[in-house]
């Protein structure tokens, strides 16, 4: 019989219901920000199950994200009642692909055991490449190859159908070849990179007509999200699959693109007419999710782009604040007020889970964490690490611990070999085997291998220059200020090279984090001092608690809403972003307005941007100048916050904050201001372990004797029978019957 009278259409308007129910044919839901494209593409679902149209692993369903895709399951799941069974076509891109190539492997040279490679293990690859082919990596940088191939592979072009000129881009013509011999390597090795994803479901289908046959009849529905996002191969992919069936409906809004830079192309909303003949196209215009103020603010802003299709949008909700815009003198200060608004919310009982700050660069959240953790106001980093877990603040911190305590095993084995400096596996592993079995730190050790000829000379000179850096950093702890202590110390190991020799974004992003690292530092007095926050902080990020504020990027909030939206750091060269502003041409600068654009329609009744005054982005403070942006915000949609003065007043406010809230973890309120004029009371690993730097050292070297004497026969694993000729504490010099004399240690020996 005729299903039930499906509820989950009754609360639809027109648009939106014609929307849902034309389900035959393709077409394209062209809208803006907060008009419920999300919500028509999951009753659609909902729709196209409840009528029997089609079963659930028959409908393929792409989402931008896989925490979406697992909201979209949910929410079809309480429409049509019950759980879904399977929708196992509904996904990521990548998550789609990787299904589809796992199946047909063989197909595409692989084996279906194939694994997806991460970015670092493609780097190291293409860095073998260039080896092999003689190409200076300084200056044709493995990571700018990985882009160009990228680039290649968002565009759906193979190593044979890379156009001529564009070879040029790396390694003088070389681009072609060495993409051709990737491709090869990762094949030989069973693995392939995301852009294989897709690209291998491609040839997959142009070389396999019947597997393609049977897909194209498999998937009866197609509906796509977000599609103002996707690249040349996704769309290729996308129109290979709908050629039988064109039953495929599309979500987009032109004014939300804000992945040009990865090879998104806005174009193929304008091409989807053309290559689906006879495609509906619905506009929607009523937008839900915002009030008045907002949706006006973030209108007006959009409004300056010239390159849009262009839509009218409007809101039946006209109460509401207008977007509240504020001055600080600073980013501490903006992180500041930030806070005190959240608490205020808090207090008046808004949850914290329906609050988002939004920044344009990752390196902002710094100040938002640590200004959170000294509140002890819970909060969720979306999308990525947070700061304190990044690994370039991670491997920072380890060569600081190091200097502080050469005892911190931990650390010492995270950064040993970071950067590379020729220290294998099996070298790591010996000193790791003596620490055990003389029961001393990894950096004791080091010192005593190295002065045997455990290791090759190479890792032995190496491995001392280490220690022997070490120790000098250690002894100028006294003499030298700690922020630039800790800056030699990052150049003088080669870590801040390494990061500056990867001619990346993300390695731009690092390098800023690493600034924003030692700028924070020079709050405390110490070193120690600083050390000892750290370790606070790190410890507590692992509390759980459901209601947290959400901090993330405007790239990763796409497609969500929040009660109250912050959107700090609105200053020329950051909102917009400077790489933008040094661009030539437009297109830059729109894709960044876009940004903002989607930052405040995310959020459904307030909306705060900010703005400081004086940033330190890159180490030295720089004023700055409020974003263009703010001037191109209707005024009739904004209210300035009035300057508080906060200097004074700031200050006292400030303490009163951490008398309430200084959770007793701190002893003093003010806990900042009371540390820095404390005595270095030492880093908290130093006083909770047993063993003091000194006594393991006299443990270690002196007080206990090798209990080996000359004349004893000895094996040893590398240098096989010998005779000890000398005996100096733990180290033993042997005459090896066949490797000849060796000074080796005890602890790598055996009486035979
Ligand atoms: P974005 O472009 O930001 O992804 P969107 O167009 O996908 O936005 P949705 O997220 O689907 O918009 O919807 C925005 C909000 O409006 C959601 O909270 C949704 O539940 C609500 N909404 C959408 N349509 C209706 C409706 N007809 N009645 C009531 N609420 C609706
Ligand atoms: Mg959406």
């Amino acid at each position: 019989g005729r299903p039930a009278a499906a509820s989950y259409l009754e609360g639809l308007n027109p648009e939106q219901r014609d929307a849902v129910e034309t389900l035959d044919g393709p077409l394209l839901v062209l809208a803006g920000a907060g008009t419920g494209k999300t919500r028509v593409l999951t009753t659609r679902i909902s729709h196209i199950l409840n009528l029997g149209k089609a079963r659930p692993g028959e409908i393929l369903a792409v989402t931008f994200t896989n925490k979406a895709a697992r909201e979209m399951k949910g929410r079809i799941g309480s429409m049509i009642g019950g759980a879904v069974e399977g929708m196992p076509w509904l996904g990521t891109f990548h998550a789609i692909g990787v299904k589809i190539l796992r199946r047909h492997a063989e197909a595409v040279d692989l084996k279906p055991s194939f694994t997806v490679l991460d970015v670092d293990d493609q780097i190291r690859l293409l860095k073998q490449l260039l080896a092999a082919e003689n190409i200076d990596e300084k200056r044709w940088p493995a990571r700018m190859l990985a882009g160009l191939i990228d680039s290649w592979k968002n565009r759906g072009i193979t190593p044979k159908r890379v156009p001529e000129g564009e070879s040029f881009a790396f390694g003088n013509g070389k681009g072609q070849a060495l993409y051709a011999a990737y491709q090869k390597r990762l094949k030989e090795l069973n693995v392939v990179d995301f852009g294989d994803l897709l690209m291998e479901n491609l040839r997959l289908f142009q070389e396999q007509p019947d597997v393609l046959a049977q897909y194209q009849q498999r998937f009866r529905y197609m509906l796509v999200d977000e599609y103002q996002d996707t690249n040349v191969a996704q769309y290729l992919w996308l129109r290979l699959l709908a050629q039988e069936n064109p039953n495929i409906c599309c979500v987009g809004d032109d004014d939300q693109s804000i992945y040009g830079w990865r090879g998104a192309e806005v174009d193929n909303i304008l091409r989807f007419e053309q290559d689906f003949p006879g495609a509906k196209v619905i506009r929607l215009e009523r937008n839900y999710r915002s009030t008045g103020h907002i949706l006006g603010a973030a209108s007006g802003l959009i409004a300056h782009n010239e390159g849009r299709l262009g839509k009218t949008l409007h809101t039946e909700d006209q109460s509401g604040d207008k977007v509240a815009l504020q001055g600080c003198w600073d980013d501490e200060e903006e992180a500041r007020v930030i806070g005190e608004d959240i608490e205020q919310l808090q207090r008046k009982g808004h949850a914290l889970n329906e609050i988002a700050i939004l920044v344009r660069a990752s390196f902002q959240m710094r100040a938002f964490e640590e200004r959170f953790l000294n509140l002890g106001l819970p909060y969720r980093v979306i999308g990525g690490p947070r700061f304190y877990e990044r690994q370039e603040i991670r491997d920072a911190i380890a060569y600081l611990a190091v200097t502080l305590n050469p005892s911190n095993d931990i650390k010492f084995e995270r950064i040993v070999n970071v950067p590379r400096r020729g220290l294998g596996d099996s070298s790591v592993k010996a000193v790791h085997q003596l620490a055990r079995a003389r029961g001393v730190p990894l950096t004791q050790a080091a010192r005593m291998i190295v002065e045997t000829e455990e290791l090759t000379a190479r890792a032995r000179k190496s491995l001392a220059g280490l220690i022997g850096s070490f120790d000098r950093w250690r002894g100028m702890i006294d003499s030298m200020k700690h922020t630039d202590l800790a800056e030699l110390i990052l150049d003088e190991s080669g870590y801040t090279a390494m990061w500056q020799n990867e001619k990346s974004p993300q390695a731009h992003t690092r390098l800023d984090n690493l600034k924003e690292l030692i700028r924070f530092m020079d709050e405390f007095d110490t070193l120690a001092g600083f050390m000892e926050h750290v370790t606070l902080v790190m410890d507590r990020e692992a509390e759980e608690t459901e209601d947290r504020v959400n901090l993330m990027t405007l790239h990763s909030a796409k497609g969500l809403e929040f009660d109250s939206v912050f959107l700090p750091g609105w200053e020329e060269g950051l909102c917009p972003h400077q790489r933008s502003l040094d661009e030539s041409g437009r297109s830059g600068l729109e894709e960044e307005r876009r940004l903002g654009h989607v930052g405040l329609t995310r959020a459904r009744v307030r909306a705060k941007i900010t703005f400081a005054q004086n940033r330190r982005t890159h180490g030295t403070w720089q004023s700055a100048i409020p974003s263009r942006f703010i001037d191109e915000l209707p005024v009739d949609h904004v209210d300035v916050v009035e300057d508080t003065g906060y200097g004074g007043y700031g200050a006292s406010r400030f303490d009163t904050v951490e008398t309430v809230f200084a959770s007793g973890f701190y002893e003093t309120p003010g806990w900042q201001r009371a540390q820095r004029n404390r005595p270095d009371t030492g880093s908290p690993q130093r006083r909770r372990e047993p063993l003091t730097i000194e006594g393991t050292l006299v443990a270690a070297s002196t007080a206990e004797g090798s209990g080996f004497s000359t004349g004893t026969r000895v094996f040893h694993q590398k240098f096989g029978y010998g005779r000890i000729a000398v005996v100096d504490g733990n180290k033993l010099t042997v005459d090896f019957e066949k490797a000849g004399r060796k000074k080796v240690v005890d602890s790598f020996v055996e009486r035979s």
